[in-house]
C-alpha cells in the first residue's frame, strides 16, 4: 500500500487527481478502522494531516464560519460551541475523547454514514460542503445535495472535502441521539433542530432512521406555517405533537441490530417534541428578556 503525505492542499488535489482510488485519511477513526478489519485494502492511502489549513477555520466575510475538513470534534466544542451549538452538542455524543480529538466533520461527510453524528445538524444549519478538484475547481454541495445513499456522498472520484461552511446560530440549537448506552455508541437514530426566529422558520433533521441523514422537509413548513413566531406563546401541546408526527413520518428506518423500524419512528417523535420544546423554552426566554 502506498502512503501519500501531500504538504500543501495544491499537492494533495494532484495526488488524488493522479490517483482517485488513494483513500483519504484525516483522523483515520473510520480508515484505519477499516483496514484492521480487512473491510477494504486500497492500493494508496493519501494522509491529509500534513496540510495545516484544514485545521483551521475562520469567519469569512460574508458572515458564514469557514470551518476546516481537518478541525476535530474536540475543537468544534471547545472554540466553536458558541456559535455552532447543534454541531458542538452533536460532537459531544461522538465516541470517546480520544475519538474527539481524532476524529473530524469532514471524516464523518466523507464516510457518509447514515448514523453519523454531524450530518443532521450541518442539514438543519444549511451546511454547505465545499471540494475541490484539481481539474475543476471548486464546487459548493449544499448538504442537502450531499448524501445519496448508504455510505455514498456527492463527491467524484478526484475530488477532496476542503471545508464545511456554516451560518453561525440565529437561534436555539439542539442535537439529541438514541442509543444502546450513553457514550461511545452508533446512534439507534438521532434529531437535530435549529431555530432561525428572524426567518420565522426551522430546520430540522433525521439521522440514522433512513439510507441517507435527511431534512424532515414536512416539519419544517409546519412550524413555518403554524408556529407563532413572535416568541410571545408557549408551543401548543397539539402543534408539539403534531411536529414530532411529521418528523417521524420523514423517516424510512429499517429494522437491524441496533433497533427495530418501528422503535425508531417512535424514537424520532419523542426527539423531535424534546429539541423543539428545548429550543422553544431558550427561544421564549430570550425573547421575554
Ligand atoms: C470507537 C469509535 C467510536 C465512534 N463513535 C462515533 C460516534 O459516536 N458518532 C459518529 O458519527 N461517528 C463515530 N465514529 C466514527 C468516526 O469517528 C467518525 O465518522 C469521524 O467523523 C471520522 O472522522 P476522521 O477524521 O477520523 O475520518 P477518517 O477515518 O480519516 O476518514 C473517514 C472517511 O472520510 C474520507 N475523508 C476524510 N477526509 C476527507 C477529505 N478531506 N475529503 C474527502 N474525503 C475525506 C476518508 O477517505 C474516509 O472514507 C466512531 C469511530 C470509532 C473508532
Amino acid at each position: 500500500m502506498d502512503f501519500l503525505r501531500p504538504a500543501t492542499w495544491a499537492e494533495a488535489l494532484a495526488a488524488k487527481a493522479a490517483d482517485p482510488t488513494a483513500v483519504p485519511i484525516q483522523g483515520g477513526t473510520d480508515v484505519m478502522v477499516e483496514i484492521n478489519f480487512d473491510v477494504r485494502r486500497p492500493p494508496a492511502l493519501l494522509d491529509l494531516t500534513a496540510i495545516g489549513e484544514l485545521g483551521d477555520w475562520e469567519l469569512t466575510a460574508d458572515g458564514l464560519l469557514r470551518v476546516g475538513a481537518g478541525v476535530p470534534y474536540a475543537r468544534i466544542i471547545t472554540e466553536l460551541g458558541d456559535r455552532l451549538p447543534g454541531l458542538a452538542q452533536a460532537s459531544r455524543t461522538v465516541g470517546s475523547p480520544q475519538i474527539r480529538n481524532r476524529g473530524t466533520v469532514g471524516g464523518n461527510l466523507g464516510a457518509a454514514s447514515p448514523a453519523g453524528d454531524a450530518h443532521p445538524p450541518l442539514l438543519a444549519c444549511d451546511a454547505v460542503i465545499e471540494a475541490e478538484s484539481a481539474a475543476r475547481g471548486t464546487r459548493m454541495i449544499p448538504a442537502t445535495g450531499f448524501y445519496l445513499g448508504v455510505k455514498r456522498n456527492a463527491l467524484e472520484p478526484d475530488e477532496l472535502i476542503r471545508a464545511v461552511h456554516l451560518r453561525p446560530a440565529t437561534g436555539p440549537q439542539y442535537f439529541s441521539k438514541v442509543g444502546t448506552r450513553n457514550a461511545m455508541v452508533i446512534a439507534v437514530c438521532s434529531f437535530a433542530l435549529a431555530l432561525h426566529p428572524g426567518e420565522r422558520r426551522l430546520g430540522a433533521a433525521v439521522g440514522s432512521a433512513a439510507p441517507t441523514p435527511l431534512r424532515a422537509r414536512a416539519a419544517e413548513e409546519f412550524a413555518a406555517r403554524e408556529f407563532d413566531w413572535s416568541g410571545a406563546t408557549a408551543l401548543d401541546p397539539a402543534l408539539l405533537a403534531r411536529f414530532g408526527e411529521l418528523a417521524a413520518e420523514a423517516a424510512s428506518p429499517i429494522d437491524d441490530v441496533r433497533g427495530t423500524a418501528a422503535y425508531r419512528r417512535h424514537a424520532i417523535a419523542v426527539l423531535a417534541r424534546r429539541t423543539l420544546t428545548w429550543a422553544w423554552n431558550d427561544y421564549r426566554g430570550k425573547a421575554a428578556a
